[in-house]
């Protein structure tokens, strides 16, 4: 490590220690970086476009967000029109979950518990210490130093654009994703949620597994393999809470009337 890199992260830590967390990348920025990749996702993904699903979809988000620790994240919630199940959290605060969810989910707090999850990415600023690692590994002092120096998010979210292109914001690492189910139980449980709802969603996909491997294919190269997810959770489980609302049948009913949703392109 060269000297003038030990002066860069002695600075960057200086700056993050309040937060108890090491990052190169603060709270404002991770926003304005999330901002724009949501702007080029929604150029990208097919949106549901349903007022009566996508104000479900919030109302659920909103419960898990009142429950999340952390900063004041601008939280927001959409559907993508993929039948794949699986969600995805971008930095800051917008969460996508994909149509596929809401068809293969029995009960209304699987779907929460996809969410409790994606919150918790957020809340735990995983893509803040991803994006600290992917600049550490791939960028040169110049453009850390001037994400550093310039106090606004264009460094940051000039260097995030460079990072999203490749994926890696929705690449978390298996400890990021352990911890995302953790603390995601337990906005689940504490927003009034039965816990065994994000149990079952994976039960869910394990049966998907077998029977149609593609669909399940692209939430499997990024998320450990539900056995040992379901293993971990199962400790902290107690029956108790919220497993299905009226609410969540009419919108699972709405939507399996409606045009089926698309496959998602492969790259
Ligand atoms: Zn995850």
């Amino acid at each position: 490590m060269t000297r003038a890199l030990v002066t860069v992260l002695a600075v960057g830590l200086s700056a993050t220690t309040l937060a108890g967390q090491f990052s190169l990348v603060s709270v404002e920025q991770e926003i304005e970086i999330g901002r724009e990749a949501n702007a080029q996702v929604r150029k990208e993904v097919p949106e549901v476009r349903d007022a009566a699903a996508n104000q479900y979809l919030r109302a659920l988000g909103q419960r898990l967000v009142q429950q999340a620790t952390g900063p004041k994240y601008p939280y927001s919630f959409s559907m993508a029109d993929y039948r794949e199940i699986n969600a995805f959290a971008l930095p800051g605060g917008p969460i996508w979950i994909h149509r596929g969810v809401l068809h293969a989910a029995t009960n209304e707090s699987q779907v929460a518990g996809v969410l409790a999850h994606e919150v918790a990415h957020i809340a735990q600023r995983h893509a803040a210490s991803q994006l600290t690692k992917g600049m550490m590994a791939n960028l040169g002092l110049g453009l850390l130093g001037a994400v550093l120096g310039n106090g606004g998010g264009a460094g940051a979210a000039q260097a995030a654009a460079g990072f999203l292109a490749n994926g890696v914001f929705l690449k978390f690492s298996r400890d990021d994703e352990r911890e995302a189910d953790q603390v995601g139980l337990q906005l689940l449980r504490r927003a009034g949620w039965d816990g065994r709802g994000m149990v079952e969603l994976f039960e869910i996909l394990q049966r998907e597994a077998k029977r149609n491997p593609g669909s399940v294919e692209l939430f499997f190269s990024s998320h450990p393999s539900p056995q040992d997810r379901i293993s971990r959770l199962q400790a902290g489980l107690r029956p108790g809470g919220t497993r299905d609302t009226k609410q969540f049948q009419s919108v699972k009913a709405r939507m399996l009337k409606m045009t089926p949703p698309r496959t998602m392109p492969r790259e």
